[in-house]
């Protein structure tokens, strides 16, 4: 019996550390390669501190490539993004993190033992951006790097000399011939706010929050974009050893003198109720500032006290980040909606008093499901704790009961689907209440349409009004509907004029370009998002394989589990389902990957092509056009560049330059004809 129970905590304990593993990475993808974190940070390292106590106690399957050992890695896994990699001189590690004051104690403790001297702490804010790391050589800015996986980062000097901040030329005297400077890139909420008003009216993704965007802006592969997004920097650390000043504090001031911009927002503690203190003071006073910050570091000020205590694989010895839990908002509920997505799911949504959290204006919350609403006993009226995750929409975490109303109702979840009124059904193991009427519920077929129009899926210009005008019409209740419509017909709806029509056939046309793993995302099968349709797709090839697959085959696909398994095969043995994909097959849309390979022509073989302004068709559209009569995009203009192609507005230093260097400017027209594809053609491009 005891031996059955040892073998149980075993098998348990090793099962427990494989599935942390898998959802810490993938979560980590999601928050430093995607920029669209599903979980809050708290939530993240919660389960990174369980992780870290199951290793603790099963050293053996402790394994080097574990997330705690290894800081997550913003290195994009496809190198088309473009940057180049270069190492870090010293490696860029993360930093211990807690959420009690008691483990800063700790920290400050087993500092203390290991030092035999007296020593100070300096803390700082723990800024929530994108980490940087600069190099000066002889005085001017020579390279910027991302922290990458923390050995290793992609190149952005052309995006970090766009952002005022950082200083191309060094002031003063004294810096050393060439060193690293580390420290933060930052959007500020005010530019947060303007650039997702702004994606908004794009119809474009919005940014989770000013951290996302930051880092997602740092990545653009376009200079003249990064300097309009508003970004600053703030820098606060020089690795040891490549200046001489005996303590971090002195060497920042340093830095500042050097015209290097540092946060004058520190300040140096000798114990631990000086540095209680500093967090009590920033756990407020940082909601006056105007960028976030989600915590504050306590580093060892001595630089010889620093090296004495040396560094673990992920993180400083003298250094711990006190994170400050997410920032909290009490607000009434006002009302209740019951929002049906494409899948059928009902998920509760409470609408706000407007209440200001974390520096925006919060109006709606999700409820997540029926269980959350009574796991919070949540009563209509109630005031709610509102808390940001990671999700744009805020969740409700709590109810203040003092301030419930007496009598108030408990809400009664709806029976049926609030849309097409046929009942709804919650099957074993779900956590949601689903409309199953997934054919006839309009609010499921739009969500689909709406899905399949999306910029990562097809990618056709139709937005929310657009998609409910040709539903209400029965123009369209099936993607492959869009492909049969006709510039007569539309130019007789209202609000259409013919260049609308143009421009959205156009799209339409153009979508039939997208490669074959996007057309699997497009179509909507339930868990298949866009990583596993490109999984699935590159493993199978094809449309025909995937749809004749079994289960078992399904499961072979690296990341593909039971549910995604089971659902794919179920979709594909619906017959509506397999007579769309014929319709779409019919349509021209890529059904194969070999397909998605397939060149237009070879008109552009040899040219590298530099696009910049706007055009008939998007920019990534002009990009794949340019691919498929085989020329090469690049992002700067060079002596190899052998057009400039602009559209209007282009860049004034993009034209520059290629004037300076002789590379001949082309307008679309021309373009059109070097490729003979007018944009009026009647086929593709
Ligand atoms: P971190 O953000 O907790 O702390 C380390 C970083 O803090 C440094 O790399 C540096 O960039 C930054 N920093 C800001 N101010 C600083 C200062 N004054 N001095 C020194 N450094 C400062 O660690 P991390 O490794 O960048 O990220 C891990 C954290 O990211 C996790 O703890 C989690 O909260 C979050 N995360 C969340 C998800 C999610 O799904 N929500 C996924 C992965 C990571």
């Amino acid at each position: 019996m005891g031996a059955h129970t040892y073998a149980m905590d075993y098998t348990e304990a090793k099962h427990r550390i494989e599935q942390l593993k898998a959802i810490l990475w993938e979560n980590s993808r999601k928050y430093y390669v995607e920029n669209a974190p599903t979980m809050s940070d708290y939530e993240y390292d919660q389960l990174m501190h369980e992780l870290e106590d199951w290793e603790r106690r099963y050293p053996q399957y402790a394994t080097p490539d574990s997330p705690t050992r290894r800081v997550g890695s913003d290195l994009e896994e496809k190198s088309e993004a473009g940057f180049a990699k270069f190492p870090h001189k010293y490696p860029m590690l993360s930093l211990a993190n807690t959420y009690s004051i008691q483990e800063v104690e700790e920290f400050a403790e087993r500092a203390s033992k290991g030092l035999d001297r007296p020593f100070s702490y300096c803390c700082e804010l723990k800024f929530d951006g994108t980490a940087i790391c600069l190099t000066y050589k002889n005085g001017k800015l020579f390279r910027a790097l991302t922290r990458g996986d923390g050995v290793q980062g992609d190149d952005v000097t052309r995006n970090a000399l766009r952002i005022a901040s950082i200083p191309h030329t060094l002031k003063g005297s004294g810096w050393p011939e060439e060193f690293e400077i580390r420290g933060e890139v930052l959007m500020p909420y005010e530019s947060f706010d303007r650039l997702n008003q702004e994606r908004e009216a794009m119809e474009e993704p919005l940014f989770a929050n000013p951290r996302n965007a930051a880092s997602g802006s740092l990545k653009l592969q376009d200079p003249e974009e990064v300097g309009r997004r508003g970004l600053f920097c703030t820098l606060y650390h020089i690795p040891t050893g490549q200046v001489d000043f005996p303590t971090h504090d002195e060497a920042l001031k340093a830095a500042s003198q050097w015209g290097l911009p540092v946060s004058a927002e520190r300040k140096i503690c000798h114990n631990i109720a000086e540095i209680e203190s500093f967090i009590r003071h920033w756990d407020g006073a940082r909601k006056q500032l105007p960028y976030a910050t989600d915590g504050i570091v306590i580093k060892i000020n001595e630089m010889d006290c620093q090296q004495e205590l040396g560094y673990t694989a992920k993180s400083p010895r003298w250094a711990v980040a006190y994170k400050f839990k997410a920032e909290q908002a009490c607000t009434p509920i006002l009302s209740i909606d019951y929002q049906v997505g494409r899948t059928g799911a009902v998920t509760p949504v409470a609408n706000l008093e407007p209440v200001l959290l974390s520096g925006t204006m919060v109006k709606r919350a999700t409820l997540v499901n029926e269980d959350q609403i009574r796991a919070l006993d949540i009563h209509e009226g109630d005031w709610v704790y509102v808390e940001k995750g990671g999700e744009i929409i805020p969740k409700i975490t709590g109810v203040e009961e003092s301030r419930r109303e007496p009598g108030a109702r408990i809400p009664a979840f709806p029976h049926v689907c609030p849309d097409c009124g046929t009942p709804l059904v919650r099957e074993e193991g779900e956590a949601k209440w689903f409309c199953p009427n997934s054919k006839g519920c309009p609010t499921q077929i739009k969500g689909r349409l709406e899905h399949f129009v999306s910029r990562k899926a097809m990618n056709i210009l139709c937005g929310e009004a657009t998609i409910d005008q040709l539903y209400n019409l029965d123009l369209v209740t099936l993607p492959s509907h869009l492909y049969a419509l006709k510039a007569e017909q539309l130019v007789m709806l209202e609000g259409w004029k013919e260049r609308a029509a143009a421009r959205f056939l156009e799209s339409v046309k153009a979508s039939l370009e997208v490669p074959f793993e996007r057309v699997l995302f497009a179509i909507g099968i339930r868990f298949v998002g866009e990583t596993t349709a490109r999984d699935v797709a590159r493993h199978f090839g094809s449309i025909d394989a995937i749809a004749s697959a079994t289960q078992e085959e399904l499961l072979e696909v690296p990341e593909v589990g039971e549910v995604i398994a089971r659902s794919i095969f179920h979709y594909f043995l619906d017959v509506e389902n397999c007579r769309e994909v014929e319709a779409l097959r019919a349509a021209g849309l890529h059904m194969s990957v070999e397909e998605s390979d397939r060149r237009l022509s070879d008109a552009l073989e040899g040219k590298t092509i530099v696009i910049s302004g706007n055009f008939s068709i998007s920019r990534d559209e002009m990009k794949a056009l340019i691919e498929a009569h085989g020329g090469k995009n690049s992002s700067s203009v060079s002596g190899k560049t052998s057009y400039l192609l602009a559209g209007s507005k282009p860049g004034p230093e993009k034209l520059r330059k290629a004037e300076d260097l002789g590379v001949p400017v082309i307008d679309e027209e021309a373009f059109r004809a070097l490729i003979n594809q007018p944009s009026d053609a009647p086929t593709l491009f």
